[in-house]
């Protein structure tokens, strides 16, 4: 018997909505009134996933994957969620949308997520999730002359908006990293990366301290616009006394501004993603100083929450409810990084 494609995509997602690894459709719908018409069989028209007069928040850094037969070996409590399981934390915390970020380098987890998967996913909530694609620098050839553009072309028309999270455990400017820059560069997409302190028992890019290949990269890559992440990237926000401190949460004032103030002032292709344990630590461990980095680089801050593990508190929700409520940041500055800046640099 031929294969029926529409019966496939049918079957898949009755299979997507149905598995006992997510939370019920309806429990969820019936938990969340007035949400109920999002967890409808796709209706890509209609659907009123946003809220009439909430307030629009756009995370730029998040990961999901499709339930699984497979028992992954994870450790309780950190599981991807699953696209519903997504969709469900979004509406309690009301973010209004979410950029899927793939997981394609083997360093991270041991959990793949495609680019073709993170497609797939947020076809069928179009009006919530916004898929970026990824690569492996070592993909195709693993040479310094692979050619990315037909494949980042490719990604480009099937709607992705930028690359990552990039996380390839090299030297951030080694050549293989160079030559895939260069084309991300010339087919115009933002790139999103994590930071390592070193090559070997991390994911990330590898940068020393005072980030001085991200330097060399911003330099040679002027229209390359990359969202900096992770602790190795946002610890630099303060002068760092001891090196050794880029790998976790520096805490406590910061008497002296770090090299990632520099950079930004420098270069206006680099952007901040406040997700994660990092980012948030960078903007609150000294809260009038982090008022102060928010208003000047308002422009090229964006909120996200780095949500991954189905069980997850995302403190910058509370934070920036916060922020707004106190008025501590100005209503430009907090407008501008929960969703203007990712509208306008993903085109949305
Ligand atoms: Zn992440």
């Amino acid at each position: 018997m031929k294969n029926n494609p529409q019966k496939t995509q049918k079957s898949r997602r009755e299979f997507i909505l149905s598995t006992g690894k997510l939370l019920g459709a309806a429990a969820i719908a019936g938990a969340l009134p007035g949400e109920s018409a999002l967890f409808a069989e796709s209706n890509k028209q209609s659907a009123p996933v946003i809220a009439q007069g909430k307030p629009m928040i756009i995370d730029v850094h998040i990961h999901t994957h499709l339930p699984t037969a497979i028992n992954l070996p994870e450790a309780p409590g950190t599981r991807l969620p699953t696209p519903l399981e997504l969709i469900a934390k979004m509406i309690e915390e009301g973010i209004s949308k979410c950029v899927v970020l793939p997981l394609v380098s083997p360093e991270c987890r041991d959990v793949m997520v495609t680019t073709e998967e993170a497609v797939e996913i947020c076809s069928q909530f179009p009006d919530r999730l916004i898929p970026f694609c990824n690569v492996d620098p070592r993909y195709i050839t693993n040479s310094t002359k692979a050619n990315f553009i037909p494949l980042l072309t490719a990604y480009k028309e099937a709607g992705c908006k930028g690359v990552g999270e990039y996380f390839p455990n090299i030297p951030l400017d080694d050549p293989l990293n160079m030559n895939l820059f260069r084309q991300v560069e010339e087919v115009g997409l933002p790139l999103l990366f994590h930071l390592a302190p070193k090559v070997g028992g991390y994911y990330g890019c590898y940068d020393d301290p005072g980030l001085p290949r991200l330097e060399k990269v911003l330099k040679q890559f002027p229209k390359l616009v990359i969202l900096g992440h992770s602790q190795v990237f946002w610890a630099e926000i303060g002068f760092l006394n001891n090196p050794e401190e880029r790998g976790g949460y520096p805490k406590g004032p910061i008497v002296k501004e770090g090299r990632l103030v520099e950079l930004m002032r420098n270069y206006p292709n680099l952007y901040g993603d406040i997700s994660a344990g990092s980012g948030h630590n960078a903007i609150s461990r000294d809260p009038e100083f982090g008022y102060r980095f928010m208003e000047e680089f308002q422009d090229r801050l964006c909120f996200g929450t780095d949500y991954c593990h189905v069980v997850q508190e995302l403190p910058q929700v509370p934070y920036f409810r916060k922020l707004k409520e106190g008025k501590l940041i100005s209503e430009e500055a907090y407008e501008k990084i929960t969703w203007k800046n990712a509208s306008k640099l993903l085109n949305l």
